[in-house]
């Protein structure tokens, strides 16, 4: 193990090493006869980090990742490519790492799950076999809570852009054509939904911009929460200190309708220029489809222990799709320690050995509040046997104490080190 490989698991699987302390001497890799397939679905934060270290801790294990895009697009920093302050190819990476250390990696759509015959069928007509599979689909968005939402989508004048790639561009290029005096209204859903302080971080983004390039114009906040989710006093602080008469925060304004670019709330229209709707989300299409989605007609229950889905044997279900354990947010960290924490078990289950009966699991998300100064957000969160479930551990993480740029340079090496750790860079 490099200096490299170390510091990168000290900083980002605390919890997931201390869950393979047993498998400390296996990490061989291709030694011996194959001990199983498995069949990875999704290439982002959580399937690919499953796909990574179900190779380098299991070693002989037959590992095949399924993704239709063919890169990697990362949701986090996506927010400073809005703000003009990075550019796609800084959030795009490929997937030849993990074709490096062995993972067959598949472009294409998976269409069903045949968990009786132990098969996931492709769009394209082939069949894949597995022992145990990880689905790791991220978020599907309900366009049908907001009126004509899904018609202004489809149709390009709406980009919601919780999804990075195509929608991060369009985005962009609505922002760069808005006017100076124009005003860029943003509509944040109920909670939950993935990343919560993503939202705060965009408008302080966007206002960046706006601020330098058209400083007439205005950012709207209509959020559906009664207040800042996230890291409240921090995003409060920046939008006076640095938005002020700029961003205007609106508690309360739950979005019911769109037309054209006017926001429909429940008393009041707003006519924005630019309207960026975050809509409200649940576990991605495959998850419903495949019979994952058991809680609250909306996520996927799983066993912390080994994030086997409570609903489907041998699935094994990651990420954002997941029923999310008390105080555990929907982000790319964690997406990557619940992949951890499965890759160990399932590499445990197929030797039939027993699994760490007490998982831990960290969590970190930065937010960019102007193009240098950077909040943070920290959590611990630990099984516990009686409630079967992980609890954030007393007296761990935090919030940091002011904006700065040292978590600057942090943010943007997270976000490094976290591309290498899935991806295998
Ligand atoms: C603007 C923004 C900023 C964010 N910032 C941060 C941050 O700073 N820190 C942080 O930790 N998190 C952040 N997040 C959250 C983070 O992006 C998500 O929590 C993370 O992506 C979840 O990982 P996942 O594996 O569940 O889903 P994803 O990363 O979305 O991966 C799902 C993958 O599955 C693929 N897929 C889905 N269905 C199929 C199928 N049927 N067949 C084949 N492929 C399929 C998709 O193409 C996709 O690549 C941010 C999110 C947003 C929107």
């Amino acid at each position: 193990m490099t200096s490299n490989q170390f510091s990168r698991r000290h900083v980002l699987g605390a919890g997931a090493a201390l869950a393979v302390t047993s498998l400390a001497g296996c990490a061989g890799m291709g030694a011996g006869p194959s001990i199983g397939r498995v069949v990875v679905v999704g290439g982002g934060f959580g399937g690919a980090t499953a796909a990574r270290y179900l190779r380098m801790w299991g070693g002989n294990i037959d590992v095949t990742l399924v993704e239709r895009n063919a890169s990697f697009v990362s949701c986090p920093i996506s927010n400073l490519v809005l703000g003009g302050h990075k550019q796609m190819a800084d959030i795009t990476r490929g997937y030849d790492g993990l074709r490096a250390v062995g993972i067959k990696v598949v472009q294409g759509e998976v269409t069903a799950i045949d968990a009786a015959a132990k098969k996931v069928r492709l769009a394209g007509g082939g069949e894949l076999a597995y022992d145990r599979l990880v689905v790791s689909p991220g978020i599907d968005f309900m366009f049908d809570q907001v009126g004509g939402l899904q018609a202004a989508v489809d149709s390009g004048r709406i980009a919601h852009s919780w999804k990075a790639g195509p929608q991060t561009v369009a985005l962009r290029r609505q922002i760069e054509s808005m006017p100076d005096g124009g005003v860029f209204a943003i509509s944040i859903p109920k909670v939950p939904y993935r990343c919560p302080p993503g939202p705060y971080e965009r408008a302080c983004m966007v206002a960046s911009y706006l601020k330098e390039a058209k400083p007439k114009s205005k950012v709207l906040v209509l959020d559906a929460n009664p207040e800042i989710q996230s890291k409240k006093a921090l995003f409060e602080k920046a939008f006076d200190q640095h938005y002020k008469g700029l961003l205007e925060y609106r508690p309360n304004a739950e979005l019911k309708e769109v037309a054209g670019t006017v926001a429909k709330l429940e008393f009041e229209d707003v006519k924005a220029d630019v309207l960026n709707v975050i809509p409200p989300q649940r576990a991605g299409d495959l998850a419903r489809t495949a019979g994952l989605v058991n809680v609250n007609n909306r996520w996927a229950g799983v066993n912390w222990l080994t994030m086997e889905s409570t609903a489907v044997a041998g699935v094994h279900v990651l990420g954002d799709a997941t029923f999310p354990a008390p105080a555990m947010p929907k982000s790319g960290h964690m997406a990557n320690q619940h992949a951890k924490v499965a890759a160990a078990a399932i590499i445990q289950l197929l030797k039939g050995e027993a699994v760490n009966a007490t998982p831990v699991m960290v969590n970190t998300c930065y937010s960019f509040v102007t193009a240098r100064d950077v909040v943070h957000v920290s959590s611990v969160h630990q099984y516990d046997v009686a409630d079967k479930t992980l609890k954030t551990v007393p007296g761990s993480g935090g919030v940091s104490a002011a904006a700065n740029q040292v978590e600057g340079r942090y943010a943007l090496s997270w976000a490094d080190n976290i591309w290498a750790d899935a991806l295998a860079l």
